[in-house]
């Protein structure tokens, strides 16, 4: 029988890697910094050994900063991003530094997705990647999925998973409640169907394939500004894989995975970085903590990973001060229903008790 996850955690010996990076995320800002530099200087070797290029995949704050330390250790990298989902500033600061700007992936039709035709065609990208991703499983069962969606549904993972009962997969009460209703059938229970999509293609075809797609055909392999102390999915892969991860599907280095929000801005500070408008100014705390003195993180403007989680004004509210007609397009008219009626993200708030 194949490799269950518990025994894959064994067999790569995870807890202790878990362990060994915990403690380096402890360490200071400058051992930080001299672990970065060798790191990412390996990194490059061993591409050069392998015959692949290496590149900056740039977004925001942390990834400019990136791209400017390697810069300052003598890694001098093309940047590439799909700079057009940035905010206005942000993408001054990719045209003033030569980071390529790709555009989204393209349809079938030979021209390139926008974000309202992706959310029309696969789903709003709602509450967190994870989670609209499980939800999009629900919504395409298939024979290959079953064992998935059990677990979604009940947390029982099956034999991949070690027969555990309540794992990870397990979508929370409150989400199953309002999304589990595509396996009532199957699972015997009477969870609610929403009268939209969900779905995590948005990122996919916005920016992971376009990015995809010009590492390979430029054989080359990412420099990402990732850090594990921010969450999120990667988080865990960060601390098995360490900073350079080269394997079977996917190789890539993130030098910055030790390091924590300070840190970076520290970095940023050091390497005098320009902050884009949109994040203010990096200032210190009288406690000594640095800040940003505008957004703290940036991203895309009306996506709905995290709403629910954002006090307010939320990002959606922000948007509405900023630019009314915009706000107006994404809220009540980026979709058409199949009675022909415009629709947005007013419906999906409303849905999961977001305010707007
Ligand atoms: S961050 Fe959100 S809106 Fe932006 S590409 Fe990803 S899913 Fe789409």
């Amino acid at each position: 029988m194949s490799e269950n996850c518990l025994e894959r955690m064994q067999r790569i010996d995870g807890k202790r890697k878990i362990a060994d990076f915990i403690v380096k995320q402890k360490q200071d800002y400058s051992f930080k910094v001299r672990y970065a530099t060798i790191r990412a200087r390996e990194f490059e070797r061993e591409c050069e050994t392998r015959g692949l290029n290496c590149h900056v995949s740039v977004g925001g704050l942390d990834s400019i900063t990136l791209f400017l330390f390697l810069k300052s250790i003598g890694i001098n990298l093309p940047g590439i991003s799909v700079s057009y989902l940035e905010d206005a500033s942000i993408q001054k600061i990719h045209k003033q530094f030569g980071i390529e700007r790709l555009q989204s992936a393209i349809k079938p039709d030979g021209t390139h997705w926008n974000k309202a035709q992706i959310i029309q065609e696969f789903g709003f990208p709602v509450l967190s990647k994870e989670i609209a991703g499980k939800i999009e499983t629900l919504t395409n069962p298939t024979e290959k999925n079953k064992t998935v969606r059990h677990a979604i549904i009940t947390g029982e993972t099956g034999a991949y998973g070690g027969f555990q009962k309540n794992s990870r997969m397990k979508m929370s009460k409150k989400w199953l409640e309002k999304f589990g209703g595509y396996a009532n059938e199957e699972e015997g229970t009477d969870y609610q169907i929403p009268d939209f999509k969900v779905s995590s293609k948005c990122c996919y075809y916005l920016k992971e394939k376009p990015c995809d797609d010009w590492a390979r055909e430029h054989n080359s392999v990412p420099f990402l500004g990732l850090m594990a102390s921010e969450g999120g999915r990667r988080a865990k892969s960060l601390m098995i894989n360490g900073c350079n991860y080269f394997g079977k599907s996917a190789i890539r280095s993130a030098p910055f995975a030790i390091f924590n929000r300070q840190d970076l801005l520290q970095l940023a500070l050091d390497l005098n970085v320009p902050v884009p408008e949109i994040y203010g100014t990096i200032e210190r705390k009288e406690d000594g903590t640095l800040y940003t003195t505008k957004a703290q993180r940036t991203g895309c403007s009306m996506c709905g990973f995290g709403i629910h989680l954002e006090k307010r004004p939320h990002r959606f509210d922000q948007l509405k001060e900023r630019n009314p007609k915009e706000w107006h397009f994404w809220m009540y008219e980026c979709c058409t229903d199949e009675n022909g009626e415009k629709y947005g993200w007013a419906r999906v708030l409303d849905y999961i008790g977001v305010g707007y």
